[in-house]
């Protein structure tokens, strides 16, 4: 017999972000699987359980995909409720639903649970409106790292009049910035880099497309970290001074 695997959002590490599907999938379950980026404060919410770590953070040593499949598949065959922690959401650059179809291909019931994204929770926290009317219509969720080499659609990007919301950035903000000169994006567009959104040592440094590498630099920005480019970074800053005024 098998059990259901919960693939589960943990939010982006303010443990207060977990919903209540998470914190009660965490409190049912046998087996956590716990990915690096995820708090291990929230943690708490399963005592119960056994706690399996399996970090894949890029650059780092990691665990590889197919061996935590096969131990979700295998706990679940023995009729644990395995529970798949994830950072942020599990479908915004997480593989969630990769796993969720691999393990229905093998016969075991998945269940995907919302997390907040860092991106959204990055640019909330420090009060930056992602869309604002008049300003931004949409935003577009984009990684400039890519496991087959292919790039984006720079110039659509730019041209899209959406905030860009970049995920994993960090080691390539010369390419980002450059790409986005190429696409002709304007040397003042403002920019803002979230490092370790929601938790207690958040910090944020504001910039330019023409200051990006210089700035980033003198912060010694480090991973996890979220960039926000578009214009609704210096409006947030004008409502920002109005509020202190
Ligand atoms: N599924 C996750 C994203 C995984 S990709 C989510 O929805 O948030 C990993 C990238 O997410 C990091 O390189 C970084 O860009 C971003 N990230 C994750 N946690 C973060 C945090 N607390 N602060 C800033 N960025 C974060």
């Amino acid at each position: 017999m098998s059990n259901k695997v919960w693939l589960v959002g943990a939010g982006p590490g303010d443990p207060e972000l977990l919903t209540l599907k998470a914190v009660r999938a965490l409190s049912e379950a046998d087996v956590v699987m716990i990915d690096d980026l995820v708090n291990p404060a929230v943690l708490k919410h399963c005592p119960q359980a056994r706690v399996i770590k399996v970090g894949k953070r890029g650059g780092c040593r990691s665990t590889p995909q197919d061996f935590i499949q096969r131990l979700m598949l295998r706990y679940a065959r023995q009729g644990k409720c395995v529970v798949r922690l994830k950072g942020g959401d599990p479908c915004i650059f997480g593989r969630g639903t990769e796993e969720y179809d691999w393990l229905n291909a093998h016969g075991v019931e998945a269940e995907i649970v919302n997390g907040i994204t860092a991106g959204l929770a990055g640019a909330t926290n420090c009060a930056i409106p992602l869309t604002l009317r008049g300003i931004a219509r949409g935003v577009s969720l984009i990684t400039a790292h890519t496991e087959d080499g292919s790039d984006l659609n720079w110039q659509a990007l730019a041209d899209s009049g959406t905030t860009l919301l970049v995920y994993m950035g960090v080691a390539k903000l010369a390419d980002i910035r450059q790409q986005l000169l190429n696409a002709g994006m304007r040397v003042d567009m403002p920019i803002a880099m979230i490092e370790n959104a929601s938790l207690p040592e958040q910090r944020e440094c504001r910039s330019t497309l023409r200051r990006l590498l210089d700035d980033a630099h003198d912060f010694r920005l480090k991973s996890p970290a979220i960039m926000v480019i578009g214009e609704v970074v210096s409006q947030s800053t004008v409502q920002l001074k109005q509020l202190s005024a």
